[in-house]
């Protein structure tokens, strides 16, 4: 999936799904585990593993998980997610009665953390639209610390996606010294 990527920012409409979840990733660590998410979904999703994991595992319901976001971003004083546990990448697949699930997670994070105000947001899609890095979909339950700046960001400018370009490929150097695809998916 990395070894096609020319030198030169061929532009992001250009570039296959799975290069434009990888370009969202800050850092190595989060750059391999998408790279494993997106090359083998089921051994190293990280919302197919670990669903009952104690530290973040709140409630569930028959088809959904409610958790805490492992990775809380600055400026927020509450991250939770609302997670399928199947691993669906199409929001199509929801049916209504995923709403009532949802709803029923959603409500009890509000009593439960007694959340102020916030956002419940999914991304979904083409990650032009949206520049999430995990496939498998989710909401996101946001509540910000409200004295600091907080924005989700969902689309970014094509200066901002050519800096992210060439940060992947220094991911791509890093990745290939450490023994390319044959080490990560080991
Ligand atoms: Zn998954």
């Amino acid at each position: 999936m990395l070894a096609a990527l020319p030198d030169e920012f061929p532009g992001f409409s250009a570039l296959p799904r799975e290069i434009r979840y990888l370009m969202g990733c800050g850092n190595f660590e989060q750059f391999l585990a998408t790279y494993q998410a997106l090359a083998k979904p089921f051994a190293y999703c990280p919302f197919c593993d670990g669903q009952e994991k104690e530290e973040t595992y709140i409630m569930d319901t028959m088809h959904w998980v409610l958790r805490h976001n492992e990775f809380p971003a600055k400026g927020t004083k509450l991250m939770l997610l609302i997670v399928p546990k199947k691993h669906i990448t199409d929001p199509l697949e929801f049916t209504t009665y995923d709403g009532q699930e949802i709803m029923t997670l959603f409500r009890h994070a509000i009593n439960h953390f007694k959340i102020a105000g916030g956002a419940l947001v999914m991304r979904f899609g083409d990650p032009q639209f949206h520049s999430g890095t995990v496939p498998h979909l989710h909401w996101n339950i946001i509540w910000p610390a409200g004295n600091v700046e907080y924005r989700v960001a969902l689309a970014k400018d094509d200066d901002a996606r050519e800096e992210n370009y060439r940060r992947l490929l220094g991911f791509r150097v890093r990745f290939n010294d450490q023994g390319g695809e044959s080490v990560a998916l080991a």
